[in-house]
């Protein structure tokens, strides 16, 4: 492959320098976890995000669990969210020990909010709602809001893929309990390892969620609930806030402009491109074919051009063995097909001029 989904040597060679210093620090330091580097980088984040608290811990994960379970929602609370997203969505909500009920996207793959006030009119149970700003597309969160008034649940939003993502002026998580982030390598955000945070400007979601990721302690040796070892490395956190964060408003800005040089270059009258109702921060450029077996030529095609392509995502989280087995004959028929049809287009901040229009080029001779 000469076209890559992600370049992580690229990133290295950009930021070993400000990281190689920052290990350094940590290791003079002395203090390996929980501590200065952490704050620092919490308070860097919330900042840059928009946001009065960031929590940070070991993954996106157990932000998401973390943040559910500082909200109260666990044993026997019925939890909605889409079953077309990182299965980690799903597995959050079950290791809450709530059970997940998964309710079918729009055709962009974000939650159908729709079908989501169907089910609350019918007067079913739902305890929370986690909405999944997927591919960096911001879900309408103010129409939830609106059905939370009538209705009664909690909002934690999966922003694992949308940090820096705002709805007008309003940042993602900042009128909920909260956004659960993801520093896995990959994302927007990206570490040299795991890594997730959780933001709000709700205190109590904070302070709680700093005592999940930390045994549950409210003070040293005393455990106040049964929580996580879950904490974010000083490592991490010094890398994150010495060479990640520092570049993310560049990288959200070149994302930002590959995504529009795709949107006004693909023009194929099979390629579905897509259309964000509000500004996404474009962890991922997906595209849709007619069908499950055009998508597979598709990708075929690129990777004879050398180009590396992902597909977000091939199973839903709903048809997972790991999650209880929905009704007979419950269907998610928007987010089924949206699964066999979707393909993503290399889209990082390393990618360069030339690459973008050969991947162009290749969708628009397939
Ligand atoms: C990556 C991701 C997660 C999980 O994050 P990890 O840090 O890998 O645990 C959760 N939800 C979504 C939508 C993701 O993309």
């Amino acid at each position: 492959m000469s076209i890559l989904a992600n370049d992580f040597k690229a990133l290295w060679r950009d930021i070993a320098d400000d990281a190689l210093s920052a290990v350094r620090r940590v290791g003079e330091s002395g203090w390996y976890v929980l501590g200065e580097e952490v704050r620092t980088f919490e308070a860097e984040l919330a900042a840059f995000h928009g946001v009065e608290h960031a929590v940070g811990v070991a993954s996106g994960l157990d932000a998401i669990e973390i943040g559910l379970r500082a909200a109260g929602i666990g044993d026997g609370s019925v939890v909605l969210t889409t079953p077309l997203t990182a299965f980690a969505t799903a597995l959050a909500i079950l290791r809450a020990g709530a059970t997940p009920r998964f309710v079918d996207t729009d055709e962009q793959g974000l939650l159908d909010l729709e079908a989501v006030q169907r089910i609350l009119a019918a007067g079913e149970r739902v305890d929370a709602i986690v909405p999944v700003h997927l591919y960096g597309q911001v879900v309408d969160v103010p129409r939830l809001e609106t059905l939370a008034g009538t209705y009664g649940f909690a909002i934690l939003e999966d922003a694992a893929q949308a940090i820096g993502a705002r709805l007008g002026d309003r940042p993602v998580g900042a009128t909920t309990l909260g956004a659960a982030t993801s520093f896995y390598p990959t994302k927007n955000l990206g570490a040299l390892g795991d890594g997730g945070a959780l933001l709000t400007n709700d205190a109590a979601i904070a302070e709680s969620a700093r005592q999940l990721r930390d045994y549950g302690q409210r003070a040293k040796y005393e455990h106040v609930v049964p929580g996580l070892n879950s904490r974010l490395d000083e490592l991490h956190a010094a890398v994150l806030r010495s060479a990640m964060l520092p570049r993310l408003g560049a990288a959200l800005e070149r994302r930002g402009a590959i995504a529009n040089a795709y949107l006004d270059g693909i023009d194929h009258r099979e390629i579905r491109l897509p259309e964000p109702a509000a500004p996404s921060t474009w962890h991922l450029f997906p595209v849709f074919a007619p069908d499950a077996d055009r998508r597979d030529a598709l990708q075929q095609h690129l990777r004879e051009a050398g180009i590396q392509t992902g597909v977000h995502y091939p199973i839903l989280a709903s048809a997972q063995q790991a999650v209880p087995a929905p009704e007979p004959g419950t269907t998610y028929p928007v987010a089924q097909r949206l699964a066999e049809t979707e393909l993503s287009l290399p889209i990082h901040p390393y990618l360069p001029n030339d690459q973008v229009a050969a991947v162009i080029a290749a969708c628009n001779a397939w």
